[in-house]
């Protein structure tokens, strides 16, 4: 390598939104560069086209930005990068290190099936391999579709240190000989993967525990460029303690954008996500993103699988939330709820910041005050309240509401006056203002409301009752 730096790498696949684990990952990538002075880059591995989802790239730059990590430099990006890959290919070859294989797809599948049938790993039977230079050039000559596949040598060992897990050796008898260039002259990740850390001079891979079985065959290919292997490290599995096994999205959002949709703000977020592998070495959980790049070292990554903990994330979330200032959070509910206007927004901005868990909570925790709420009327009689009872409380009420100002101390007097039973009373209130039993404090979010919204249910509960 030409320098020291520290330079690591996001090398996303656009094939679909970004994924709350990759963000993990991403965020250690960050911090590691930036701890060490050196660059974060960003590539783009776009090499299988089938794959590809249009705008996903795009999507993922913005997801990033919106989180606050950004890259150094210009995004790398592998289709744009065909001729490099070809040409280092020619070198493989060349050294015979690499050989065309012109199989036809059938023969592969029947491989395939055949060691689906005596329950082995399917791995290419190296026909090709023994093609003569002049059976070669003639394949070519006709036209015939081929792919470049990676000569794997019988049985040697492979080994590297993972900064995560410690040494890792493989057999290579346990390798397949790899495709390096598909049929359509495009190469797989596994080649372009090479050439492009090594051309980015990456320092450091930080990856998902997902690609330590292809790791063997990345440091294969360096030994036969003769390049240096970078360090290595491979994260471990996130587990969503609801269900068995790495986190999926039948059982809950798994992408960063659903997570900021629901309200979940960006630095709560990476501060869970800092914690969720990593730990600081002290009982201190509370990172800005500057802190954690300060105080992240690869030797406080964890060796076991981490918990996916969505209680956990809550809680962050709503401890950032009490931190925001009023402009932040002022914004953040005219967001999530864009019927209100800025006036009740005010009122409601003290009720409820102490109380929400997300932003994305908002719209149902406050849906009484933009629609009337169909409710049975037994749910007004509750704690064995009175037809009768709940009627008068309701009438009276109506009474004491010309006015919002002192409203508490108004509706206290009311329940001496007329010696209500002060639990019962409220009970009333609030299944006749939200039709549930579970509201934000219902004296306070009346102002919210409106004298005429207010009297409005009222009347909708009195006509229940008749
Ligand atoms: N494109 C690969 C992915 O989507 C990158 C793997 C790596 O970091 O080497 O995860």
């Amino acid at each position: 390598m030409s320098s020291k730096v520290v330079r690591t790498r996001m090398a996303p696949s656009p094939t679909g939104d970004l994924h709350i684990g990759s963000l993990r990952t991403f965020l250690y990538s960050y911090a590691f560069a930036k701890k060490n002075n050196g660059q974060f880059l960003l590539r783009i591995e776009d090499t299988d086209q089938k794959r590809q989802v249009v705008g996903a790239a795009d999507r993922l730059k913005q997801v990033m930005k919106d989180f606050g990590l950004s890259w150094d430099g210009e995004p790398v990006i592998q289709s744009e990068r065909l001729g490099i890959y070809q040409k280092y290919i020619k070198e493989l070859l060349d050294r015979n290190h690499a050989y065309y294989c012109f199989c036809p797809q059938e023969r592969l599948d029947k491989i395939r099936n055949d060691a689906k049938v005596k329950k082995r790993i399917p791995k290419y039977d190296r026909h090709c391999l023994t093609l003569s230079p002049a059976e070669i050039a003639q394949n070519l000559k006709d036209g015939l579709p081929y792919v470049i596949r990676m000569k794997i040598p019988d049985k040697e060992t492979v080994s590297f240190n993972d900064l995560i897990r410690g040494p890792i050796t493989f057999n290579t008898a346990d390798l397949d000989d790899q495709v390096l260039i598909k049929s359509n002259g495009i190469p797989t990740y596994h080649f372009a993967v090479v050439v492009d850390d090594h051309l980015m001079e990456i320092s450091h891979i930080i990856r998902a525990d997902e690609w330590i079985s292809s790791t063997p065959k990345h440091i294969l290919l360096y030994k036969y460029f003769g390049w240096t292997v970078p360090q290595i490290a491979h994260l471990t599995v996130l587990l969503d303690p609801s269900h068995p096994g790495k986190m999926s999205k039948r059982f809950g959002s798994v992408f960063a954008q659903q997570f900021l949709d629901e309200g979940y703000l960006p630095e709560a977020m990476l501060n869970f996500l800092m914690l969720l592998g990593w730990n600081p070495g002290t009982d201190r959980e509370i990172f800005t993103l500057e802190e954690f790049v300060k105080e992240f070292s690869l030797e406080h990554l964890h060796k076991k699988a981490a918990i996916f903990d969505r209680k956990k994330l809550e809680y962050f979330n709503g401890l950032y939330i009490r931190k925001l200032n009023d402009d932040k959070l002022f914004s953040y509910f005219k967001k999530f709820l864009p019927q209100a206007s800025d006036g009740q927004i005010k009122i409601l901005i003290p009720i409820l910041k102490d109380r929400i868990v997300k932003f994305g909570d908002l719209p149902a925790t406050l849906k009484f005050l933009f629609e009337d709420i169909d409710y049975d009327s037994s749910l007004l009689l509750q704690r064995d309240s009175t037809k009768e009872l709940v009627t008068e409380m309701l009438t009276k009420t109506k009474e004491v509401l010309s006015e919002f100002s002192d409203l508490q101390n108004k509706l206290t007097e009311l329940i001496a006056k007329n010696s209500w039973n002060t639990g019962q009373y409220f009970m009333v209130l609030r299944v006749a203002i939200c039709g549930a039993t579970f509201t934000p404090p219902i004296v306070e979010c009346l102002p919210a409301l409106g004298i005429e919204g207010t009297i409005r249910k009222i009347n909708i509960a009195l006509a229940k009752l008749k």
